[in-house]
């Protein structure tokens, strides 16, 4: 066979058929939140699609900051109220930003269970969410649909400054848990088809958002502790309780592992080797990465996406599974995407 026939039968070759090409068939990651674009970092994955390609990631969740004016980003203390119409209008500048970037590196948008499918075998595409949903302001129908008409697949509900939906885990409580728009919004969420993300409420509002749901939830970026702590340096603040870990995996969702180094070491195997934990802890089925690339800025120990290769590669050294690696890598975060985006039909 000469070279242009053997790479035609290759072309040819249905995915997946043979245990051998499935077995050779390259290992893609999945990220369930990374930022680009804040002013003055220099942290910022661009150009995306180059950035993308260095660590075969496929499914990335591109988080657009919706309370980045108000809070201050070296002490993560709210600083100022936004006006009427403010969150909004920032979020709707901030999204342009980002679907203009999206269009130029001519990466798609997931917007369909079937395009998760596709990211899944090897076409990369980008979730767009939006971390704190303060856009919303009060009007959780209007809002949430617009949201998803404008593309998001994804609402992260809580950041860092107060919002109408909930309480932040690294403030003081004021609140027994979600408030009756941020249940509103949930419905509205799994109405429309949208993942939510729990990550930065506190450990009420997760109760209650998984009291709610029909659809399986994430916390898309942080770590787990057996001993989580409301007070101390906000890294440990933003830590999720082992319990309320567990609580959102039993109904089917999936916890994501930052890269601060701080928290998970200092090293890219040290970050792989606490995935495998987390693992243990929640089960195969429920972790996944959630990066926090270029928010984390200096203090991530994950600099680029060809480090989730690196990851790959060391539980390929250490014997991991490769259906284990690959529910770690990718598998986790489609899954429960792809049931969010299932529209109930009742
Ligand atoms: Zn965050």
């Amino acid at each position: 066979m000469n070279r242009r026939e053997f790479l035609a039968g290759a072309l040819a070759m249905p995915l997946g058929l043979s245990g051998r090409a499935a077995a050779q068939a390259p290992i893609f990651t999945g990220d369930m939140h990374f930022h680009s674009f804040f002013a003055e970092s220099r942290y910022h994955a661009r150009p995306l699609a180059q950035s993308l390609a260095a660590g075969n990631t496929t499914l990335a969740a591109w988080s657009l900051v919706g309370d980045l004016l108000w809070f201050d980003v070296k002490t993560y203390k709210q600083k100022s109220e936004p006006k009427a119409g403010e969150a909004l209008g920032w979020f709707q500048r901030e999204l342009g930003r980002i679907k203009e970037h999206i269009a130029q590196q001519n990466l798609k948008i997931v917007r369909t269970p079937a395009d998760v499918d596709l990211a899944l075998r090897g076409q990369t595409h980008i979730v767009l969410t939006v971390e704190g949903a303060n856009f919303i302001d009060n009007n959780a129908a209007q809002r949430v649909k617009l949201a998803h008409d404008a593309g998001l697949r994804s609402i992260q509900l809580v950041h860092y400054t107060r919002n109408a939906i909930g309480d932040i885990q690294t403030e003081p409580s004021q609140l027994p848990g979600l408030t009756p728009l941020g249940k509103q919004v949930v419905r509205e969420c799994n109405r429309l088809g949208i993942l939510i993300d729990l990550a930065h409420s506190t450990e009420p509002a997760i109760a209650d958002a998984l009291s709610i749901s029909q659809a399986p939830m994430i916390w898309s970026h942080g770590s787990v502790t057996r001993q989580p702590s409301s007070s101390g340096p906000v890294w440990r603040r933003r830590q999720l309780s082992l319990e309320s870990a567990k609580a959102i995996a039993s109904k089917g969702g999936v916890v994501g592992l930052w890269s601060l180094a701080t928290d998970v070491g200092k090293t890219i195997e040290g970050y792989g080797d606490r995935m495998l934990e987390l693992a243990e802890w929640l089960g195969d089925e429920h972790v996944a990465f959630g990066t926090d690339l270029n928010g984390l800025g200096p203090f991530g120990v994950v600099s680029g996406y060809g480090d989730l290769n690196r990851i790959v590669q060391h539980w390929q050294r250490k014997g991991v599974a490769e259906a284990r690696i690959r529910k770690l890598a990718i598998e986790n975060y489609a899954r429960v995407l792809k049931a969010a985006l299932r529209v109930p039909r009742t």
